[in-house]
């Protein structure tokens, strides 16, 4: 797997049960994956000749990010090295218009988008959409980077004239008056076949998946249905093999529109490790090892995934003392820590709480955010306290 950061870690538990070895390229042997794997190549993922030290004796390459240089792929393939999701896929995660050209073309919703090659362009282009657009690096954008949300036709003709001052290639499209934010993660192996798990909505804050909710609450049947057969026919389409996160938007008017492509385990299927009979990372080693694929089905009614971002301050108890104490309060939470040094927003970990019989939406979710809130900021969001109770 290239790139050691925890979706390498976390896939890397799920190889230890298939009785597979992940080697992993890490840039750093502190690396979350390079901590836990016992076959580490140290070297950056834009060197080719790591990428062939990696690849040497492998039966299949995969990522944890899409970072790649798609030349370095390419050559890799031609090299004789099964690069999964073959480069031809990839690209579609790596770069966002030609990732949105070829939805458009496959007829698949995306926002009125266009590539910027002037501010005054970019500015024309707010001025038709009410003023209200969204700025976006084409290639290296993550966790909201590279990602300007615009108000006016000003604010967006100002982010279009920074980025091209620094010559980094944009694109524009129409800020969507959206009611919330969907993913569908489904699987693809090297065979063909497809699964799809739950259509989950995932909640954003300053760019950055904090919450899961596993089903997506209140999801018509026919639109959870649609999203489904859409990562299907987008991973059948576009060649994936192994995971593909289809990050959706769903508008205030109830339509689907694509926003993203993820092609490797994602943040919105973290909630998988518990709450589903299959996890993403065990899904994405069955895809790209060419096995069958496993059971998609949820184990529960509800499950939330809560990540676990770094205070502003760490706390002064230690993580293994916050540990113990949340087991102590919340038995049935899920803890999944990445191995990373605390740092103001850093995804730390992530919690799951799987719903028990009977228990609704908010009270999991209240849970599963109080379980990592702790776990951060060594503070109880209910105010309780041991010593008075
Ligand atoms: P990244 O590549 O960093 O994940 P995204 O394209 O997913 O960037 O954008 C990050 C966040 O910005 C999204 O999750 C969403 O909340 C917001 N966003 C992105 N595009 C739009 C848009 N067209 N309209 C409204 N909000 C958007």
């Amino acid at each position: 797997m290239i790139g050691g950061g925890q979706l390498a870690r976390m896939t890397h538990q799920a190889a230890i049960a298939l009785g597979q070895t992940l080697r992993v390229l890490a840039v750093d042997a502190t690396d979350p994956a390079a901590q836990v794997s016992p076959d580490i190549v140290l070297g950056a993922h834009t060197d080719y000749d790591a990428l062939v030290r990696v690849a040497d004796g492998a039966t299949v390459v995969t990522f944890d990010h899409e970072h790649v240089p798609t030349e370095h792929l390419r050559r890799l393939v031609a090299n004789g090295v099964d690069v999964a999701p073959p480069p031809e896929a990839l690209v579609h995660a790596q770069d966002k218009l030609v990732m949105r050209r070829r939805l458009t073309a496959l007829g698949a919703p995306v926002p009125r988008f266009a590539a910027v090659d002037s501010a005054e362009g970019a500015a024309a282009f707010a001025a038709q959409a009410g003023g209200g657009a969204v700025i976006k690096t084409i290639r290296g954008g993550y966790d909201g980077r590279g990602v300007v949300l615009c108000d006016t036709v000003e604010q967006a003709r100002e982010a279009a004239a920074g980025y091209l001052a620094e010559s980094v290639p944009i694109l524009i499209e129409d800020r969507v008056a959206m009611r919330r934010e969907l993913s569908a993660l489904v699987a693809r192996s090297a065979f063909g076949q497809g699964a799809a798990w739950p259509v989950v909505q995932t909640v954003q804050r300053d760019g950055i998946c904090v919450e899961t909710l596993a089903p997506a609450p209140e999801l018509p049947a026919a639109t959870a249905a649609a999203a489904q057969q859409l990562g299907l026919r987008l991973a059948e389409e576009l060649g994936v093999v192994g995971v593909l996160a289809v990050e959706l938007f769903e508008t205030v008017d109830g339509e689907i529109l694509v926003n993203e492509l993820a092609m490797r385990p994602h943040n919105s299927g973290h909630w998988t490790m518990d709450g589903a009979v299959t996890s993403q990372f065990e899904q994405h080693l069955r895809a790209v090892l060419d096995y069958p694929l496993g059971d998609t089905a949820a184990r529960s009614e509800v499950t939330v995934m809560s990540n676990v971002l770094g205070a502003p301050q760490p706390p002064a108890m230690c993580l293994d003392e916050r540990v113990h104490h949340l087991f102590a309060r919340i038995p049935d939470a899920k803890v999944h820590m990445y191995g990373k040094g605390e740092r103001a927003g850093r995804k730390l970990g992530h919690v799951n709480v799987v719903g028990r019989p009977g228990e609704d939406v908010a009270t999991v979710r209240e849970r599963a955010n109080r379980a990592s809130h702790w776990l951060s900021h060594a503070e109880w969001t209910d105010g309780w306290d041991p010593h008075s109770s």
